[in-house]
């Protein structure tokens, strides 16, 4: 692994020490990359000029620069497109809340999972992101901004439980001691229910959330929305969850987004009720956005209430999303894929 900002402090040190350097100036480096964001060698001062002139030749840091930024007038919401080191392009997020702010990455360029209301999937998997492509959303957001990053949602393109190694790096800096020392608690990872990188991700010992987009209460409705559903029954994501929960003790997340006379019913939300009876966890509902390729409409005010009301009245957890950043709210992915293609300037 030729790439220095992926690497957990051991690696580092590892890596330092094959230099010739003692080990100590990996706790240096860490720091100037995961605390400090500082991510020129020749700024970091306490190195020797060899060393970082070494650093420099052997390990270039990742590229990635800010292209484009969408500030919402309604709420400072504010989407980044990033340009990596080989021309591609990913969206991040920056939401303001009450409680801190929360960062949304990108996990891939693109993504294979083909769900049918999503942006993000329409031209495919181009590439996964390293980890060190995932710390920079969050470092450079964080410098870009100058706002304190206290919440991250693993939540923007891509599939992450798709990327699972880069991810487990990712979390893994990004909560540490001499890094950004994010709490896990305020980290949630979203997947379209790989189940056996979710029993894997019970067992890695974090307390993360975990997020599970769901979208219908039926795998026939599911196939409809999500191929990932011909791989993977609901009644084997919510095994998986269960056996989550008693290893976290962490309840589940469950997104569902609202499709107009697709999944909106108070009959599906009642099969919903009866498939979550018993687990710990919190459903999401998401009013759907529409993207201009597919023809989804996002349901009415009142179908959203009222489904929330029949979750509610069988003791579900239920919110419904605020939508942040309305005006400037192209749906997951697009903005990404509109530059790509020259339609937004
Ligand atoms: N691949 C992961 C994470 C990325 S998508 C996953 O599937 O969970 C994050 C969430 O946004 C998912 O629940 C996804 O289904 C949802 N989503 C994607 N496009 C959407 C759209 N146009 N409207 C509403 N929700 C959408």
């Amino acid at each position: 692994m030729s790439d220095l900002m992926s690497m957990p402090l051991h690696k580092l040190m590892e890596a330092v020490e094959e230099m010739g350097e003692k080990k100590f100036r990996a706790k240096q480096l860490y720091s100037w990359l995961h605390e400090k964001l500082i991510f020129d060698y020749h700024e970091m001062s306490n190195l020797s000029a060899a060393f970082r002139q070494q650093l420099s030749e052997q390990y270039p840091l990742p590229v990635i620069k800010e292209v484009k930024r969408y500030v919402s007038k309604l709420d400072g919401t504010t989407k980044y497109l990033f340009e990596l080191f080989d021309g591609n392009i990913i969206e991040s997020v920056l939401m303001k809340y009450k409680h801190g702010n929360s960062v949304c990455i990108s996990s891939q360029v693109g993504c294979r999972m083909g769900c049918a209301f999503c942006a993000s999937t329409l031209d495919g998997l181009l590439r996964n992101l390293s980890a060190s492509e995932m710390l920079m959303q969050v470092y450079l957001i964080q410098h870009l901004s100058g706002e304190r990053v206290s919440n991250v949602v693993v939540m923007g393109t891509g599939e992450p439980f798709d990327n699972y190694e880069s991810l487990m790096a990712f979390l893994h800096i990004i909560t540490s001691e001499q890094g950004l020392h994010i709490s896990q608690r305020n980290i949630t990872v979203s997947t379209c229910g790989i189940v056996p990188r979710i029993y894997d991700f019970a067992k890695e010992g974090l307390s993360v959330t975990l997020a599970v987009s769901l979208h219908a209460p039926t795998d026939e409705m599911r196939k409809r929305l999500m191929p990932i559903a011909y791989q993977y029954s609901i009644e084997e994501i919510l095994k998986a969850c269960h056996y989550f929960v008693e290893e976290t003790g962490r309840r589940v997340t469950f997104e569902y987004s609202l499709v107009k006379g697709e999944n909106d019913s108070e009959e599906h939300a009642r099969l919903l009720a009866g498939l979550l009876k018993g687990l710990l966890c919190h459903v999401n509902l998401i009013p759907v956005n529409p993207i201009s390729e597919r023809d989804y409409v996002q349901s009415e005010r009142e179908s959203i209430e009222k489904f929330k009301n029949m979750l509610e009245k069988y003791q579900i957890n239920v919110t419904i999303r605020r939508e942040m950043g309305r005006d400037i709210a192209a749906a997951c992915g697009q903005l990404r894929r509109d530059f790509k293609q020259g339609g937004t300037q």
